[in-house]
């Protein structure tokens, strides 16, 4: 059996970047982008005043000295004039510098006696001026390849002009669920059923992370129901299924697969939750068959798919972050699989603590609930003590995070 290291690495091995696109920057939020982008223009676009003041020609004024208002330049105008030596502007903050004007001081620092001010302080030659290009010149690279664009990103693509970019698209993920037992959201479950709860659960996962998705509903543990639904979803970049990869007498999952040319990657990994995880390809799409159990199928899909779908978006590094963390208690010993552990996270004093969630059970839709990491244990490990330092990986920003 592969272990998690073994898995995760045959998976990156055979994920490729979804082929580029070119689109709208408006439509682009949560994508990676393909290529470099370039400014379209110099930002500031000329000289301009950093501050609501008066602009004028610096030539060593002094505290006390006067100079006459002789005009105004709002945000927006450009100022036609050009101030003479004793003169100065009245000037908005962005507005352009009038001509030969160098200086700027703010409206606070002045004191305003009919059409003249006077200087409360001695002015630095060149203050409060923001300079053309400053920030960015035309034709430099604004962000690389590789940049996932969110708000930041978006404000500075477009204040360089940048109107469309090429990105890897949001992966199309098809969701199907498998099982007898099952019933929809919102119909009363009868004796023995349960409500397909893995759909919610990965179709949020899903959408969190910026991907489309696609449900195929319910397939019964039935050969036929099964074929049709997973032939709908290889039309899309990634298949997930949940269930029926086990060995019970319905498991039916891998062998209808096979029919639709699936080629195996992995059945198994000796991990806890989530040991019947299967994963492969078929015409082109990559597959997932995530066990049943809740707490097993929201595991492996944050070890192995979401990875999967990140290198799908192009996200340079797929696997999640990790962080230094110290239990706040007690992980049991004498488990021979590795195992993940859902927990919950607490910044104290610049450390953070991670406390495992009370139940850990692969059928507990509880232990996901809130959970911000997953601790790796290793298998055969003794009990690590609380207080111990280990690494989580992250499933979300710990707090604080943006
Ligand atoms: P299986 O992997 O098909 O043997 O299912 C294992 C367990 O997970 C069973 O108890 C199922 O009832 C449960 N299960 C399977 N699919 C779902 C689902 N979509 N939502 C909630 N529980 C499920
Ligand atoms: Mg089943």
């Amino acid at each position: 059996m592969l272990t998690y290291q073994q898995a995760i690495d045959h998976i990156l091995r055979a994920v490729r970047s979804l082929p580029s696109v070119e689109m709208p920057l408006t439509e682009a939020l949560g994508m990676v982008l393909a290529e470099p982008v370039d400014a379209l223009w110099d930002l500031p676009p000329a000289d301009n005043s950093a501050m609501d003041g008066y602009a004028f020609v610096f030539a060593g004024q002094g505290v006390g000295d006067e100079l006459k208002v002789a005009g105004f330049v709002p945000a927006g105008a450009p100022f036609s004039g050009s101030p003479g030596k004793e003169e100065a502007v009245k000037i908005m903050t962005g507005a352009p510098l009038p001509s030969g004007c160098d200086t700027v001081v703010p409206v606070e620092e002045t004191t305003v006696e009919g059409d003249r001010i006077r200087l409360n302080g001695a002015p630095r030659k060149g203050q409060h001026v923001r300079h053309r290009g400053e920030e960015f010149g035309r034709g430099e690279t604004l962000l690389e390849a590789g940049t996932p664009l969110y708000s930041g990103e978006m404000g500075l693509l477009a204040a360089g002009g940048v109107t469309t970019v090429r990105v890897h698209p949001a992966p199309r993920v098809a969701l199907l669920s498998t099982g007898d037992e099952l019933v929809e959201l919102g119909s009363a479950p009868g004796p023995g059923q349960i409500v397909n709860s893995n759909y919610h659960l990965l179709a949020a996962r899903l959408r969190e992370s910026g991907c489309i998705v696609v449900s195929l509903g319910i397939a019964r543990d039935d050969p036929a129901e099964l074929a049709a639904r997973i032939a709908r979803g290889l039309e899309c970049d990634m298949l997930i299924s949940t269930g029926g990869v086990s060995v019970g007498d319905r498991d039916y999952v891998q062998e209808i697969l096979r029919e639709h040319g699936f080629e195996l990657g992995f059945w198994r990994v000796g991990i806890k939750p989530g040991k019947p995880v299967l994963f492969g390809t078929a015409r082109g799409t990559l597959v997932f068959g995530l066990p049943g159990n809740p707490a097993a199928s929201a595991a492996t899909f944050e070890l192995f798919a979401r990875p999967a779908l990140r290198r799908l978006a192009g996200h340079p590094d797929p696997l999640p972050p990790r962080l230094r963390v110290t239990l706040t208690a007690a992980v049991n010993g004498g488990e021979k699989r590795q195992r993940f552990l859902w927990g919950t996270l607490h910044e104290r004093g610049g450390r953070y603590l991670f406390t495992p969630s009370a139940r850990q059970g692969s059928g507990q839709n509880r232990s996901i609930q809130g959970a911000q990491a997953l601790l790796p244990v290793p298998g055969d490990s003794p009990e690590i003590a609380s207080g111990t330092e280990m690494e989580v990986m992250l499933l979300r920003l710990p707090p604080g995070g943006s």
